[in-house]
């Protein structure tokens, strides 16, 4: 007969769990728990002695563990055998089966007990010895104990409502439960960084909404698709996503008439930020989220980011600030917006790069070459072209 694997056990990180947060926190993840395993019948999420027991009724642990994975708050999972009323036989039975299910390339163990529930007559040591000798008797030969540093871990919690058995954990995606932070505006491009930095926020419980800029006509149906589809990855992790969309056209138009070309992305930059400003204004967002890494462009340098920077009061969050390319791509690839990002549509900043991009340009001339314009206007006019798309 096969184990029967009849629960979870769920563990999220303890952190920041003071006092009356607690319950919030907690209350998010159940909120996304419900949420990820809305169609699937069966299941139920207890918690006795302040463990999160999951039971999985006839679903698949492994599909339960997949969707909890998304679920951000969670550190890791282990598939238990629950033995109620358990007795030194029981526990052994279990052991013994377990011990058979183990690959042959594994050569080391321990048995790791937890006896929370003291009316259980034998303590935390004897059950250890006992099962170790069990599952020693049952690998004939292949295993040895080793206290250190085993391959395999058979753990043991005897609690008041039964005796867990466990050996496997897998991965929580780790974080604060979506939702527990305020929202967050991120400009959301079509490129491979912005994606990943409204995901690491996200999984720091922001609410995330999107804000993309496009300049159709240059720009075309496809390349906002393209955004769509990225969008649509983020509300996997939380459930929905809104976007924004801004034209940027006309304000594209006018810098090309009145801006030198080498200034021509930073001032565009900082239209962009205005622009998020005014719609953080709307939504109730306390910051913004950029995919700027420093050095990668031009636009990214700290004289650029001082520059552009300038236009706001808001806090910009740049989770990638620090980041290495390859080490965005490794999370683009985890979070499945890889693909989607290196589609090749053409963006906003593209169509009108100039050839040779300043690479230092100073706040004073910034504001200088801004007399030129109506920004005031400019920007009224872009916000007339709004629109929002709410994705699920
Ligand atoms: P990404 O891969 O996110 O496009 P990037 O390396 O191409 O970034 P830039 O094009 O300089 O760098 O953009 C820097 C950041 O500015 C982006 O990460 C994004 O947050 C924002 N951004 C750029 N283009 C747009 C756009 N069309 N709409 C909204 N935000 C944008
Ligand atoms: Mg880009």
């Amino acid at each position: 007969m096969s184990l029967n694997y009849e629960v979870l056990i769920l563990r999220y990180g303890e952190l920041a769990l003071k006092g009356r947060n607690r319950a919030t926190f907690e209350n998010l993840l159940i909120k996304q728990t419900r949420r990820v395993l809305k169609d699937l019948k069966g299941w139920e999420l207890k918690r006795p002695s302040r463990r999160w027991i999951l039971f999985l009724g006839d679903n698949d642990p492994e599909d339960v563990i997949t969707r909890l994975q998304k679920v951000f708050g969670y550190v890791s999972f282990s598939p238990a055998v629950v033995i109620k009323e358990p007795t030194m036989e029981k526990l052994g039975d279990t052991a013994r089966q377990m011990a058979r299910e183990i690959g042959k390339e594994i050569k080391t163990f321990k048995v790791n007990t937890r006896r929370v529930d003291k009316r259980f007559p034998a303590d935390s040591y004897a059950v250890s010895r006992e099962l170790g000798g069990v599952v020693l008797n049952e690998a004939d030969g292949h295993l040895k104990v080793d206290v250190h540093n085993p391959e395999w871990v058979l753990s043991v919690e005897i609690r008041e409502e039964g005796a867990y058995l466990y050996s496997d954990s897998y991965k929580g995606a780790g974080g604060l439960p979506y939702g527990s932070a305020n929202k967050a505006l991120l400009l959301l491009s079509g490129g491979i960084d912005s994606p990943v930095a409204g995901y690491l926020l996200m999984k720091r419980g922001a609410v995330v909404e999107g804000l993309h800029f496009h300049s159709y006509p240059f720009t075309s149906e496809r390349a906002k698709q393209k955004v769509i589809d990225l969008g649509q990855k983020l509300a996997s992790f939380g459930g929905h996503f809104r976007i924004h969309f801004i034209s940027l056209t006309e304000i594209q138009k006018e810098l090309k008439l009145k801006v030198d070309p080498d200034l021509n992305i930073t001032i565009l930059r900082r239209f962009m930020y205005r622009i998020a400003e005014a719609i953080s204004e709307k939504e109730e967002a306390l910051a913004l989220i950029t995919g700027e890494s420093l050095g990668q462009v031009a636009s990214q340098t700290l004289e650029s980011l001082r520059t552009i920077n300038a236009v706001t009061n808001l806090p910009i969050l740049r989770p990638l600030c620090g980041m290495d390319k390859e080490d965005i791509i490794t999370i683009a690839r985890e979070i499945d917006t890889y693909d989607i990002s290196i589609e090749p549509y053409e963006d906003c900043c593209t169509i009108f790069l100039p050839e040779h991009p300043e690479t230092k340009p100073r706040i004073e001339r910034a504001v200088k070459a801004e007399e030129a314009l109506d920004v005031e206007k400019l920007l009224e006019d872009a916000l007339q072209t709004h629109e929002i798309m709410d994705l699920r």
